[in-house]
Parts: C-alpha cells; sequence; structure tokens
C-alpha cells in the first residue's frame, strides 16, 4: 500500500516534517470530531474494556473554541444544520455514553405526516417520540462536554490540524502499524486508524477500500423558520413534490426547521431570494400543485412578481383548496403550521449523494459514517447510522480486547463491518428507491405510488415496520 497524500506541497513537507519528529505512540487514532468521531472518542472512553487504550482524535475545525463554546454559550437562534435523531441513537448516547444533551434545544415529535405532490394521497405515521429534532452542533458540543467531564489522561483531542499524510511504517508489511502526519508536523504511530472524516474521506482513500455511488444532481436547502402558531400538533411534515421532497420539521416552541431537497437551479434561487417569499413558498409547497409552484418560481427568476403579488396569488389559491376540503379542521390534519419568517441568515444547501464503501474495514483501518455511506436525507437517516456504525465498532473493540486480539487485526474489525454492512446497505437501497419513485410526476408511476401510501395508511402492521425502520426500536 503506498502512502495517502492530499496534496503535493503538503506531501514534500509531510515527508520532511515526519522523517524529522518521533512519532508518538497511540492505541486508536481517530480522524474526524463530526459526531460519528466524537461519540466514538467518548464510547471508547466510557468503556470498561477499552477506556484505558490512549487515543488521539484529530480534526480540522474548531472543537475547542467554537464548537465546545456552543454548550455553554448557545445562541438565541437555531443553527441551521438539524437532523432527526432516532431513539436508538440518543439512547446510544445519552444511556451508554453518558451524554447530556441540552434539552431545551431538541425537540422529541410523535410522528409524521407524508404527503404526495402530485396527487391527493397522504400517510399518517403515528408514535411517541418517533424522532427528535437536533442542531448537529448540539450533539457535538455535549460530546466535547462529556469528554471534558471524563478528564482522561489518555485522551488526546487535535483540534485545528488536518491529518496530511498517513503511511505504514514499514511500506511492505500492510499489517504494520500505520503512521499519521498531521499539518503541525506531529506524527502519531497507530494500531487502529478510523477514518471518521466524512464523505471525502482521506483515510478511506488512503485504504484504497473503493465508494460506489453518485450525485443526485440535487440539493438540501436548510433554513430556521418561525412559526404563525404554536403547533397543534407535534410532527414532520414531508411532501413529495417533482424536484424532490420538502420537510418541515419541529423545533422547540415556535421554531421549526426546513430541508427542502431540490434541483440546482432551484435550491439557488431558493437561497437567493427575499427571506419573506421563501417562506410564502414553503407554505404553498405543501398545498398547491406543482404547476402553481412552476409558475412561482418562473415569476421570482425573472423578476416579475413582487412580495405582496406572490402573497395574494398564493393566499388565494391554497384558501381555493382549502374551501375544497369541507371541513376545516382537517386544515391542521393534513397541512403543517404556517410559516410566519425564515431567517435569511439561516439558509444553506448542501448537495445530495449516495456513496457506499465496498468494506469499511483494511488491516489496520476501519471507516465510521459518512466515511463509509452517505444518503439523501429524505429519510433522516445519515447520522444515526453513523451512529449504529459506533455502536457496532464498539462491541467489536470490546469483544476483541476481552479476548486478547491484536485491535487493529482483521479478526477484530470483521465483525463489525459485517454487522453494519448489511443493514446500511438495505438502507441505503431503499431510500435512493424513494428518491426515484418520488421524483418524477408520469402520470401512472404517480397512480402507483399513491396507491402505495393509501395501501400502507391501511395497514397497520406494515406502516409500524416501516416507522420501527425509520425511528429504530421504541423506547
Ligand atoms: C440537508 C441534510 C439533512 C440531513 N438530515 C439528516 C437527518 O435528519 N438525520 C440524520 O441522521 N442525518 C442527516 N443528514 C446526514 C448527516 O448530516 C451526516 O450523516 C452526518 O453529519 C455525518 O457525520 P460524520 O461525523 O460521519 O461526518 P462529518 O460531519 O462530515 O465529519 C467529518 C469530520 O472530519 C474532519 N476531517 C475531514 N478530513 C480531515 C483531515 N484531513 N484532517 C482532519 N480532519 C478532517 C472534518 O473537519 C469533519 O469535522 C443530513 C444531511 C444533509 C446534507
Amino acid at each position: 500500500m503506498r502512502a495517502f497524500r492530499l496534496w503535493k506541497p503538503h506531501w514534500t513537507l509531510a515527508r520532511t516534517l515526519a522523517s524529522a519528529a518521533k512519532p508518538k505512540k497511540t492505541d486508536i487514532f481517530i480522524v474526524g470530531g463530526g459526531p460519528a468521531g466524537l461519540t466514538l472518542a467518548a464510547a471508547i472512553k466510557t468503556s470498561p474494556y477499552l477506556s484505558t487504550l490512549t487515543t488521539t482524535l484529530v480534526d480540522a475545525g474548531d472543537l475547542k473554541g467554537k464548537t465546545a463554546q456552543f454548550y455553554h454559550e448557545p445562541p438565541e437562534k437555531f443553527t441551521n444544520r438539524v437532523i432527526s435523531l432516532t431513539s436508538q441513537s440518543r439512547k446510544f448516547l445519552e444511556d451508554r455514553v453518558g451524554v447530556e444533551l441540552m434539552q431545551d434545544r431538541l425537540q422529541a415529535f410523535d410522528g409524521l405526516y407524508v404527503s404526495d405532490g402530485c396527487s391527493d394521497a397522504g400517510m399518517e405515521m403515528e408514535r411517541d417520540s418517533m424522532g427528535h429534532m437536533i442542531e448537529i452542533l448540539n450533539i457535538q458540543s455535549s460530546l466535547l462536554h462529556r469528554l471534558s467531564q471524563l478528564k482522561a489522561s489518555n485522551l488526546n483531542l487535535v483540534d485545528q490540524t488536518k491529518v496530511v499524510n498517513i503511511e505504514h511504517k514499514d511500506p511492505k508489511d500492510p499489517q504494520s502499524w500505520l503512521l499519521v502526519t498531521l499539518s503541525n508536523g506531529d506524527v502519531f504511530e497507530t494500531r487502529l486508524l478510523v477514518g471518521c472524516d466524512g464523505f471525502n474521506s482521506p483515510v478511506r482513500k488512503f485504504s484504497k477500500i473503493e465508494s460506489r455511488g453518485w450525485f443526485y444532481n440535487r440539493f438540501g436547502v436548510v433554513a430556521t423558520m418561525k412559526l404563525d402558531f404554536l403547533p397543534f400538533k407535534t410532527r414532520g411534515w414531508q411532501r413529495f413534490l417533482p424536484t424532490g421532497p420538502i420537510a418541515h420539521l419541529p423545533l422547540p416552541g415556535d421554531n421549526a426547521t426546513l430541508v427542502w431537497s431540490t434541483t440546482e437551479p432551484l435550491s439557488r434561487l431558493l437561497v437567493s431570494i427575499d427571506p419573506e417569499q421563501l417562506a410564502l413558498l414553503v407554505n404553498a409547497a405543501f398545498v398547491l400543485e406543482d404547476v402553481d409552484m412552476q409558475y412561482y418560481y418562473k415569476q421570482l427568476e425573472q423578476g416579475t412578481i413582487t412580495t405582496q403579488e406572490l402573497e395574494l396569488d398564493i393566499n388565494h389559491r391554497t384558501d381555493l383548496i382549502y374551501g375544497k376540503l369541507g371541513n376545516e379542521s382537517l386544515i391542521d390534519e393534513i397541512y403543517p403550521p404556517l410559516v410566519s419568517s425564515i431567517d435569511g441568515t439561516s439558509r444553506g444547501r448542501f448537495p445530495l449523494k449516495l456513496s457506499h464503501a465496498d468494506s469499511y474495514v483494511a488491516d489496520r483501518i476501519a471507516l465510521v459514517g459518512d466515511a463509509a455511506h452517505t444518503t439523501h436525507p429524505l429519510a433522516g437517516q445519515g447520522l444515526n447510522m453513523g451512529q449504529g456504525d459506533v455502536e457496532s465498532l464498539v462491541k467489536a473493540l470490546e469483544s476483541a480486547s476481552k479476548r486478547g486480539l491484536d485491535l487493529g487485526s482483521l479478526l477484530t474489525l470483521e465483525p463489525y463491518w459485517a454487522d453494519r454492512y448489511p443493514y446500511n446497505n438495505m438502507l441505503l437501497g431503499v431510500v435512493d428507491k424513494l428518491h426515484k419513485l418520488y421524483s418524477t410526476d408520469f402520470g401512472p408511476v404517480v397512480a402507483v405510488r399513491s396507491m402505495g401510501l393509501k395501501a400502507l395508511q391501511a395497514l397497520g402492521p406494515i406502516k409500524d415496520f416501516m416507522m420501527a425502520r425509520v425511528s429504530g426500536p421504541s423506547q
């Protein structure tokens, strides 16, 4: 296996530094302090079988400053990277790892109302604490707080530093320990290197593990929203538009978060228009037909409609639809609470992709979280899959430790990948098929999927099975 390098100038520098610095020994080296990496570090330090292992975590971001501060001095407004945490992931974080999440910044929700933007089909999934909407910064900063509480002298947290080179100590022996060089010149020698380093994973590239997948040619537009009134039911709302699903998900009080997956040009429009116009479009997107929405997008693109005209037109068309319902109380059952405003500065857009590594393990290497797999956010599974990976990897390491095995050996690591790969592969496949099934307004497909939603609504046990996949086992 050849050495991995990020780019040439660093490589030359890294080789010079590597030859100069004396490697520091660490049992486990984690690259990445996102939710997966920090959870892994905290799970190791709270494990009766692993806590004595020296562990190093390196991240390019400002973990000790900005991220840690979030816990102690949280901003008033909600940040825009909000995810749905399953009960199972929450249980692992709180009960097993001992994390105290910031309770006043997370919102449990008791169901999801899913509808089809091309037909009148809808499905209500109800379950107490089906999931928990939470900012990623809440998870990361709570984990950092937990790590600081543990005061583990054998944990080395290095931030604002990049991994610039990885190589085997003995280039001819793929089972030899790994040498990891950092941008600050430090070199570590480790028996196990864990890549929690996201979609572009340098660790995965070094390992030569293939990752397959594709970009969806879609972007997820996120934003923090204020509601007109406190929600009547604390549930999430998702509508499948032909351009991609729009999700309106609850945050504490009269706050909510938006994840609008859509085409590249439309995502650009949504982050560039007046926030007031975006709020109007969100309200419209859950009620009106796609042809109406396409009309608004075009007018906004061309700048031929004012905010006031947009509001009047949307109100007129939505009132017509509400009128057809015949029963006013149904409005709150099938449409989300109205958005009154959107914080323009909270808007962001992210490219959506599917990727899956062929394996999660190689000699001395394990991949975890987005480094191993990425998925469309329509089922809210990406981060949760990473939490499941951590749980499984820690189990494999504990079992190896009890048996006195080498932690970086394939014998230790393979049970982890055997446990996680099939489950993750199934989820990635289901989410991908859902994306494809709903990304069309072709009549026969719409008819079939509408029948599917209506059938699922009527078939309790199958619906329960699907909910269990999405929310994890109930507490
Ligand atoms: C719009 C959107 C909505 C989503 N909604 C949900 C949801 O509802 N539920 C859900 O479960 N998931 C959701 N996800 C997915 C979720 O956000 C990701 O799966 C999760 O954040 C990945 O965490 P991670 O720790 O694996 O990777 P990351 O968060 O990508 O962390 C990787 C870390 O590695 C570090 N790093 C990388 N290279 C280096 C290097 N060379 N040296 C040092 N450090 C390095 C980076 O600084 C980074 O901190 C959503 C995603 C999107 C885009």
